[in-house]
């Protein structure tokens, strides 16, 4: 690798973790590339981190839509020739009252678009790249609510099948990536931020923290792995 900064790209970076995620790579010394599906939101972020002396790269990406993620790594590429991080963490959670059978069919595919498919779009457009490179570190924000013990308990079935295909995906495409590319989800565990809501115990800096050190992780480290505060977690 050059002197050159590594480049890290974050989804849903304007707000709750993903902007926490933003921040803290930004510290340490990461070309980052806050990505958000309203491109003003993303600058007004990116306005507050400059307050701070840090300086962010602002692209719009909807990761709802297959054309917005694709043009949004073009221009990445374009202006910075590489990907060397991808944090998956744009997410939805639609369907707290809700019960699987019951819900509104469209509560589930929208639940679906952004926490699986959204990832699943982004992962194809970023791989080849650092495949290019021979080089990558991706993170899946995922949630213990995705793992396969929850799907016997009762509510919130979008969100929960949303992050098990997630997490499906993670290991498909950890075993299918060539080169030093390491792909692992994590559980940020229960984060106040909107859609944690003011009861949750953890901060977003302190979820920020306890992902982080997947990015830096060496040739020998984890792929295709899920961890919750360093330590692996079951499926
Ligand atoms: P927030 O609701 O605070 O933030 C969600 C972020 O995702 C926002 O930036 C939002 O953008 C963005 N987003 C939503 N849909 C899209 C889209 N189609 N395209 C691009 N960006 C989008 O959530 P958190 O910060 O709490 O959650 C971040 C991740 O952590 C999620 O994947 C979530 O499932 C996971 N998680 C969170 C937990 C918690 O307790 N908070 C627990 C377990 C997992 P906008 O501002 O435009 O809406």
């Amino acid at each position: 690798m050059t002197q050159e900064k590594r480049v890290a790209l974050v989804t849903g970076g304007n707000r709750g973790i993903g902007y926490e995620l933003v921040k803290q790579l930004a510290v340490e010394g990461f070309q980052v590339i806050l990505t958000s599906r309203d491109v003003a939101k993303g600058q007004e972020a990116a306005q507050k981190l400059k307050e701070s002396g840090l300086e962010v790269e602002v692209v719009g990406m909807d990761v709802n839509d297959p054309e917005s993620i694709r043009q949004a790594v073009r221009t990445v590429e374009e202006r910075f020739g590489r990907v060397d991080v991808l944090i998956n963490n744009a997410g939805v959670y639609l369907d707290e009252q809700e019960t699987l059978l019951t819900m509104e069919p469209a509560l589930v595919e929208r639940t679906m678009a952004t926490n699986f498919f959204g990832p699943y779009h982004v992962l194809r457009s970023v791989v080849p790249l650092m495949e290019k490179h021979g080089y990558g570190r991706v993170i899946n924000i995922s949630s213990e609510w995705g793992s396969m013990r929850e799907m016997s308990e009762r509510g919130a079935g979008a969100y929960k099948v949303s992050k098990l295909a997630l997490n499906g995906l993670t290991q498909l495409a950890a075993a299918e990536v060539r080169g030093d590319i390491k792909i692992n989800a994590v559980d940020p565990g229960w984060v106040r931020t909107e859609m944690g809501g003011p009861s949750a115990p953890r901060m977003p800096k302190e979820a920020a923290e306890s992902i982080l050190w997947l990015v830096t992780i060496g040739p020998e480290g984890p792929n295709g792995g899920f961890f919750r505060d360093g330590e692996r977690i079951e499926w």
